[in-house]
């Protein structure tokens, strides 16, 4: 079959005939119609974070298609079900996280396009329990970018506590960010968003943010104090340090940021600030498989819909390219 590999990290992805995965007892096969790029995956291919992926490595984490195979176990799904796969490729089922719904703090996860092969390939195996159905309606471009980036948005606004009417603040208005704006929005939340140039200016409010600042010429800090007297939450789904920073000093007294994204870089953070202000610090990670179906429900009511680029798998390195640049709107899904 044919898949998008990374042999040595940093450098380009090569397209190569593999071999087709088999399937064990509990795991389906599926045939990828469409895949969503992630940052992840870049970081993935540039061995950009301490626990790296194996490799060669077929990245990939939102890979969404039909199932062609059932593995012998396999009962509660059928023979051409639309399905995707996340992420959390897998978990354990019984440790401590797992029991309590928090199993994407897993220790013994397994990660599409990661730990495992993923989804840039005309075909991946899946733990049959830990894929989601694609909702009807929803077609298979419109619902890849929801497997990461919107069930991680989506669960990083509810990780934030801001309640209807507060606002949030969402610091990259990229891949993950544009969709946190329209799920913040549809959860009945007052956007500010920020990033950078006219592109993401005009995307953010016309997904319904009330205010977007400029990180190269705006003082963003400032300037979201005086709209919003600091807000209640903040998502940080920037690749950047300095972004991460002024997500925290935007929070009001009593309020949460939430760190998204991944640049592989420290944070430090004002002790004294943080205490006297009653900050919270939180990190996020995607979500489980019940806020994935929940995030899918919100797109197939239309209320949320992923701005997406389509392109193919023999793109991926002009893709990567673009996305290290920050020139990409909404979401890149690549047909396989
Ligand atoms: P992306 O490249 O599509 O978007 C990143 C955006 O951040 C770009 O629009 C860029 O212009 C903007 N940006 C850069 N510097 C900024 C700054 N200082 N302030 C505000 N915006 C700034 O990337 P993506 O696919 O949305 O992923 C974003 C990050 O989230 C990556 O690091 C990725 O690995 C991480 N991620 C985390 C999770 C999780 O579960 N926590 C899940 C998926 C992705
Ligand atoms: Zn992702
Ligand atoms: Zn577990």
């Amino acid at each position: 079959m044919k898949a998008a590999v990374a042999n040595t990290f940093g450098s380009i992805l090569k397209i190569e005939d593999v071999q087709k995965p088999t399937i064990e007892p509990h795991q389906i096969l599926v045939k990828i119609h469409a895949c969503g790029v992630c940052h992840t995956d870049l970081h993935a291919c540039h061995g950009d974070w301490p626990v790296k992926p194996t490799l060669p490595l077929i990245p990939g984490h939102e890979g969404v298609g039909e199932i062609v195979e059932l593995g012998s176990a396999v009962t509660h799904l059928n023979l051409g079900d639309r399905v995707g796969i996340p992420w959390l490729y897998s978990a354990c089922g019984h440790c401590e996280y797992c029991l309590a719904g928090q199993e994407s703090l897993c220790m013994s996860q397994q990660n599409a396009g990661y730990s495992v092969a993923g989804g840039y390939a005309e075909y991946c195996a899946a733990h049959a329990d830990y894929v989601i159905k694609v909702p009807e309606g929803l077609d298979y471009v419109d619902a890849a970018p929801l497997f990461c980036a919107g069930v991680t948005t989506y669960k990083a606004l509810k990780v934030s506590d801001a309640k209807p009417g507060q606002w949030v603040a969402v610091f990259g208005v990229g891949g993950l960010g544009h969709l946190a704006v329209q799920y913040a929005v549809a959860m009945g939340l007052r956007v500010v968003a920020v990033d950078t140039g006219d592109a993401k200016r005009e995307l953010a409010t016309s997904l319904g943010a009330e205010y977007f600042f400029d990180f190269m010429t705006d003082n963003v800090v400032e300037d979201i104090k005086a709209a919003t007297g600091g807000v209640h939450g903040s998502v940080c789904t920037a690749v950047s340090k300095a972004g991460f920073r002024q997500s925290y000093d935007v929070v009001r007294r009593g309020g949460k940021c939430v760190l998204v994204g991944l640049p592989p870089e420290d944070m430090p953070l004002p002790i004294f600030d943080t205490v006297l202000n009653g900050v919270s610090v939180v990190g996020s990670i995607v979500g489980t498989r019940k806020d994935l179906e929940e995030c899918l429900e919100f797109a197939a009511r239309g209320k949320v819909k992923a701005i997406i680029t389509e392109k193919k798998l023999d793109d991926i390195n002009d893709i990567f390219r673009d996305m290290e640049k920050g020139e990409i709107t909404g979401r890149i899904v690549m047909s396989i």
